[in-house]
């Protein structure tokens, strides 16, 4: 049976963008746990999070990222999943989970050129710079306890897509 494949990292480190195409070439279902929230709820991150403030968004996300859990799927999750222990273990015990690691300029200079590709508040109210410094001090290490393999984000999605489909071992001759 084909495990889930869990992408983790911070806003902007590519999980959408790469675990489409990852989808696309291993033929597996796609999901996006910010995604099914937005249609489960019919409400924006924004919206959850002004009605029932951080905590109880995360108790929706851990929802989210069972409901999606099943195999044969890339999974890109919130750039927070990782704050709960429940949820890193439980990626951990479900399948493969994979960050897509990044400096902090990277991910916020890819922020600025397209805030609508993240329609998350932000956490701190601070420049978008500031905030990804941060918040990449408090949950590289959370990233790391959860990842069975860490990739380089900063190449073209091409790239990230080759070295991930190498470390998963799953590449297909073609
Ligand atoms: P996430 O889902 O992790 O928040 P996205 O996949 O939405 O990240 O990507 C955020 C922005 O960065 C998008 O505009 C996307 O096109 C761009 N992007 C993602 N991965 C790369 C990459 N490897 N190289 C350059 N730009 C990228
Ligand atoms: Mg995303």
């Amino acid at each position: 049976m084909s495990l889930p494949i869990y992408l983790i990292g911070a806003r902007g480190c590519g999980k959408t963008t790469i675990g489409r195409a990852l989808s696309l070439a291993l033929d597996y279902a796609f999901s996006d746990t910010d995604h099914f929230l937005q249609q489960t709820t019919q409400q924006t991150v924004a919206d959850i999070v002004a009605a029932e403030g951080w905590d109880g968004f995360r108790r929706r996300e851990s929802q989210a990222l069972m409901a999606v859990t099943a195999p044969a799927t890339v999974i890109a999750t919130g750039g927070g999943m990782v704050l709960a222990e429940d949820n890193r273990r439980f990626m951990r015990e479900q399948g493969q989970v994979v960050y897509l690691k990044a400096e902090p300029e990277v991910l916020a200079a890819r922020l600025s050129a397209y805030p609508q590709a993240d329609q998350r508040p932000t956490l701190t109210g601070r420049p978008i710079a500031d905030e990804m410094v941060e918040v990449l001090s408090q949950r590289d290490k959370l990233y790391h306890q959860a990842a069975h393999h860490v990739i380089n984000a900063m190449q073209t999605p091409d790239q990230v897509v080759r070295q991930l489909l190498q470390a998963l071992s799953l590449a297909r001759a073609s």
